[in-house]
């Protein structure tokens, strides 16, 4: 039901973090993966084993720089996965647009510039990603499915932190879902947001070295008494990327340990 065999999947985001884990799901349901980042070279840990596990399953990984914000990059990209999947018989069926950044300014003096950069990357990239996704699977006349990861921070704002602009890009994202949702659902293209609660990678690292009181903030809702790690991600992103969720589309999927309960 949760098979991905015999499909290609581009994931942005997927030279580290919640990207490349989620690029591990993907092979392990049996697909082939392009991970595409702005990162010269990916986490050079997760992708040995990612590697390794390619080549024990007789699955293809292959890594893409790309700039999601860079229209030109990013349909250049989305155009040699889709002509390499053709290549070994496992064809283009979609993306995760997984690619983001996050920043903490008060309100009271974000720099517009910096606020712009945030929607550049989170929300127009997103955008970018699913449209180039999306005209691949138009060109080849065939359905797919689009996972856009959005965040819980796009329903209730991060407490503790000064993320205005992000919280305002997730937002946005699930919104676009819907948005896009209604224009492709007539081809079969499936477009879902799935919204990650709190994550331990090098994102929220970092928030918590600027801020390291918030994390007793963030405990205090975490349900199941711990925050996410990249690995509960694989099996909701599999979930919605595969022929099980047929039927689910313009659909947020919230993992977050119970946080927004
Ligand atoms: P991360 O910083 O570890 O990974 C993000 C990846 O995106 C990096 O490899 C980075 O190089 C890439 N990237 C950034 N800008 C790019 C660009 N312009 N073009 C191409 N690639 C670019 O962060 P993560 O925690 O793995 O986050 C992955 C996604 O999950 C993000 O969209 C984030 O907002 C979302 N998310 C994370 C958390 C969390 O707690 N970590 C929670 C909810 C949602």
């Amino acid at each position: 039901l949760f098979s991905l065999t015999g499909k290609t999947i581009a994931i942005t985001g997927g030279g580290r973090g919640l990207g490349i884990t989620l690029a591990l799901a993907v092979v392990e349901a049996g697909g082939n993966v392009a991970c595409l980042d702005i990162l010269s070279e990916p986490s050079a840990e997760e992708w040995t084993s990612l590697s390794a596990l390619a080549k024990k399953t007789g699955r293809s990984v292959t890594y893409h720089r790309c700039e999601v914000t860079d229209e030109t990059s990013i349909e250049s990209v989305m155009d040699t996965v889709a002509r390499d999947a053709t290549a070994r018989q496992a064809p283009f069926w979609g993306t995760i647009a997984c690619a983001g950044i996050q920043q903490q300014v008060p309100a009271l003096d974000y720099p517009a510039a910096d606020f712009d950069r945030i929607l550049r990357v989170n929300v127009t990239g997103v955008f970018n990603t699913a449209k180039y996704a999306a005209r691949v699977l138009r060109r080849e006349g065939r359905p797919g499915s689009i996972v856009l990861i959005s965040s819980m921070s796009g329903n209730v704002a991060n407490r503790g932190l000064s993320c205005s602009a992000y919280n305002s890009s997730k937002a946005a994202v699930q919104q676009m879902c819907r948005s896009v949702a209604q224009e492709w659902g007539q081809y079969g293209i499936r477009v879902n947001t799935l919204s990650p609660g709190y994550i331990r990678t090098a994102m929220t690292d970092q928030l918590l070295q600027e801020n390291p009181d918030v994390e007793r903030t963030w405990m205090a809702g975490a349900l199941l008494g711990r925050l996410g790690a990249p690995e509960d991600f694989k099996a909701p992103a599999v979930f919605l990327l595969s022929e099980g969720a047929a039927f689910v589309h313009g659909s947020d999927l919230r993992v977050d340990g119970g946080h927004c309960a």
